[in-house]
């Protein structure tokens, strides 16, 4: 059973600071880390391939130094890891990245065959959990999101069912392999990782590819200029004044609520595309 993981590097965002004059992340103010989400991803794969057999692979999208990512990944069980890394990447917002991913993956599938991908429910610093869907519409597969068990995988039929997290308890979806997963944090506990792990994740050295290594890519889908998504304002959160419960009709409960936002519009203003 190939496995691929898709991870991303993020700020710690326990200690990130918010650069209080322009809103926005300081990313120099904390520590580069794995994803959570992604190393439950990992730890899933692992354990997938201890019963199935196969390959665990991670691909991330990020600079030179989301190396250190891969290596933490390596170090949880992973076999290989891949980075893609060129300027022509940066900027991007979440369908440019899951352009760019799913170019990767489309040249993993062609190299080795991907029976599973899994993502992490969402990045702790974009937060919007849109990467996984994203990949999975341009690859034509089944997204199956805020999975916390893997309740069977068929090899022979081609088939998976899982539990998924829904607001009010969960459900059991099947659905055919090759599918996507995006998985929280309820899925599995991240072991601690064995000795030969972390001397052999101390030596390993990602495959790095560039937009070249890539086929047929449409660079206006990359990078800034595939990002149609602006992030107009950033502000701290503000002291909840306790939700409000607007009654009456679907028409009536809408313009209640275009008021609202009209009387507080300042919180909603758009000032130019700063940067997340
Ligand atoms: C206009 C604009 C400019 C931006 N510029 C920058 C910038 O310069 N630098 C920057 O760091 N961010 C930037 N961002 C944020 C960036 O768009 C998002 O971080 C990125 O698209 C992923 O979205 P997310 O973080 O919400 O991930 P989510 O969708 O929440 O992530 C879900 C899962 O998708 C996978 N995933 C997400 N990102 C990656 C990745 N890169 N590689 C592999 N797997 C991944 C992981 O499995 C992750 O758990 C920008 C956003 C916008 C809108």
């Amino acid at each position: 059973m190939n496995i691929l993981v898709c991870i991303k590097q993020v700020p710690d965002t326990k200690i990130i600071k918010i650069n209080p004059k322009t809103n926005t992340l300081d990313r120099s103010s904390a520590p580069a880390i794995l994803n959570p989400y992604d190393a439950h991803g990992v730890q899933e794969a692992v354990r997938l391939r201890k019963i199935h057999g196969g390959k665990v692979t991670v691909l991330c999208m990020g600079p030179p130094m989301a190396r250190e990512a891969i290596k933490k990944c390596v170090e949880i069980g992973a076999d290989e890891g891949y980075l893609i890394s060129d300027r022509r990447f940066a900027g991007a917002d979440t369908l440019a990245t899951s352009y760019a991913l799913y170019k990767a993956i489309q040249k993993l599938m062609k190299q080795d065959g991907i029976d599973l991908v899994l993502c992490g429910k969402h990045a702790i610093d974009g937060d919007t959990g849109q990467t996984g869907p994203g990949i999975a519409r341009r690859i034509g597969i089944p997204p199956l999101t805020n999975v916390i068990k893997v309740e069977e995988v068929d090899l022979d039929s081609q088939q998976m069912k899982v539990r998924r997290k829904i607001e009010k308890g969960y459900e059991i979806i099947q659905s055919k392999l090759p599918c996507l997963l995006t998985v929280e944090k309820e899925i599995n506990t991240v072991a601690y990782s064995p000795l030969p792990n972390m001397l052999r994740a101390a030596r390993y050295e990602p495959i790095v590819w560039t937009v070249d290594d890539l086929e047929d890519v449409d660079i206006k889908q990359l990078g800034l200029k595939g990002s149609p998504t602006i992030v107009g304002k950033m502000w701290p959160p503000a002291k909840s004044e306790g939700a409000k419960m607007i009654d009456g009709d679907v028409k009536k409960q809408a313009s209640e609520l275009v008021k609202h936002m009209l009387e507080k519009r300042e919180l909603f203003e758009v000032k130019g595309g700063e940067q997340a």
